[in-house]
């Protein structure tokens, strides 16, 4: 039965097998990142709502973890961000409750941190995986591109009270686009704010999927690896890659049927991974991972559209 809340379980390079529980109805979100692997933002808010009765989601939740699948995490992801939704709290409480044996991690870009309220629901998690790309506002701005009430200074005092208040692990995400945010300015002020903030480590990323914006491009193994050195000099935790490198084995199989039905779809007209998610009612996160697979296996390719990358099957 397909769940409108959960997906997955998929394999993840930062938490091994994931389940995924998503909370926000499509692209609910305070940042609109132009390398955002699920497409532009078009709901641009900081308004925290209770999108759906929790007990709906529960209820998805319970059906899937009731058959005991291995998992290394239940994660909190999706095509948004999880902390918009009011309720999350609750739903933190009752799977620690019912389901203690489960590991549950987060993915947020930490905008929302900033309430003593929103830190306070997500201090019974195992694992916080904040984002912070940037550390000057201007450049904030053209990576995350936010809502206008947002400021990153906010992001960062919010992740420095996380840090006090919550004691599990934070792995602290810095997105890096060449020519962006890789200047010995930026990385500077970055490293004084991680040494603020104190997570357990910082992982360093760079487009894996297609983004939200057709001119983002992947950084290259030279430039991630000279941020490393730079950062790891500079501040007193871990500083690893998790970006994938062209050498990596692929890890995902795709199951036939879907890879025909992508092929049926793609076949007779070009589309986004949202009109992708709709026809084939795949949730986009897992739309967004075959995608991944099928274009490195050149099977597809990529067009730009009014949208966004819209994604075509090449003709054999
Ligand atoms: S990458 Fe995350 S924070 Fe950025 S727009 Fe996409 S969902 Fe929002």
């Amino acid at each position: 039965m397909p769940y409108r809340h959960i997906f997955g379980p998929v394999p993840s390079r930062r938490l091994g097998i994931s389940l995924g529980v998503d909370v926000i109805p499509y692209k609910y979100c305070p940042l609109n990142c132009v390398y955002c692997e699920v497409q532009r933002t078009n709901h641009l808010t900081v308004r925290r709502q209770k999108f759906f009765p929790p007990e709906e989601i529960i209820s998805e939740v319970r059906e899937v973890l009731s058959t005991n699948p291995k998992l290394d995490y239940v994660t909190f992801s999706g095509a948004g961000e999880p902390t918009l939704y009011s309720r999350i709290g609750d739903i933190i409480l009752r799977i620690k409750e019912e389901f203690p044996q489960y590991k549950l991690a987060l993915l947020t870009n930490g905008v929302l941190l900033k309430h003593p309220t929103v830190r306070k629901e997500i201090l019974p998690l195992d694992l916080i995986l904040p984002s912070l790309d940037a550390c000057h506002q201007d450049t904030f701005e053209k990576i995350n591109r936010p809502h206008p009430s947002v400021k990153v200074s906010d992001l960062i005092s919010g992740l420095i009270d996380l840090r006090k208040e919550y004691s599990g692990f934070i792995w602290l995400e810095v997105f890096i686009i060449a020519g962006l945010n890789d200047s010995e300015e930026e990385l500077e002020c970055l490293s004084k704010a991680l040494n603020r903030i104190q997570p357990d480590k910082v992982q360093l990323n760079s487009l894996d999927r297609p983004g939200a914006e057709f001119w983002v491009k992947p950084a290259g193994s030279r430039v991630l690896r000279e941020v490393q050195r730079f950062l790891s000099e500079r501040v007193n935790m871990p500083v690893e890659i998790i970006a994938r490198i062209p050498s990596d084995k692929d890890e995902l199989i795709i199951p036939p049927e879907i890879e025909q039905k992508f092929a049926t779809l793609l076949n007779d007209h070009p589309s986004t991974p949202e009109e992708i998610s709709k026809a084939s009612g795949l949730h986009i996160n897992e739309v967004s991972h075959y995608l991944r697979q099928l274009h490195l296996e050149h099977k597809i390719s990529i067009k730009q559209g009014q949208k966004g990358p819209l994604f075509v099957w090449k003709k054999s």
